[in-house]
């Protein structure tokens, strides 16, 4: 069976995190990055994001770079849902020749892969994200 890091090795280029474009923030997140931050959720929205469509987007910087870009990702380890599934994306399942439009921006993915399993893949990114957060925000007991 063909897994995720058989088809996606993250080369670390930046260029994912390159543009103005689609890294929005929900609430959890929110509340998650400017903890990391060491700041409080009004400054994050303020210094950090700029609204989209009503919906908080992280800012790009003049570089072009997503302003949490310094050679490697400033906040891997609380970076949003988008960055964290990426490029196992929805769109994959909705047509599974957009994973030769993203291969032409990453050159971390693999293309000589059935539809079938490319799908399955990212199904198993997605579900383990799920398990994840649900883990992550479980009530104590
Ligand atoms: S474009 Fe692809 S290879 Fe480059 S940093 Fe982003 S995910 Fe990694
Ligand atoms: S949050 Fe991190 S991974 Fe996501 S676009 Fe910004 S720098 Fe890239």
């Amino acid at each position: 069976m063909v897994k995720p890091s058989d088809i996606f090795q993250c080369q670390m280029c930046g260029d994912c995190c390159r543009g103005y474009g689609g890294t929005f923030v929900n609430e959890r997140e929110i509340q998650r990055i400017s903890e990391y931050l060491k700041t409080d959720t009004k400054t994050f929205l303020s210094d950090y994001c700029t609204l989209s469509g009503g919906r908080p987007l992280i800012k790009t910087s003049e570089s072009g770079y997503c302003i949490f870009w310094d050679k490697v990702c400033t906040i891997h380890k609380v970076k949003p849902r988008m960055c964290r599934v990426w490029p196992f994306i929805e769109a994959i399942l909705i047509d599974p020749s957009n994973w030769s439009v993203i291969k032409s921006m990453c050159p971390g993915i693999r293309t000589d892969v059935s539809a079938k399993e490319l799908t399955a893949c990212v199904r198993q990114v997605l579900q383990e994200y799920e398990r994840e957060e649900r883990e992550l925000f479980k009530p104590s007991t």
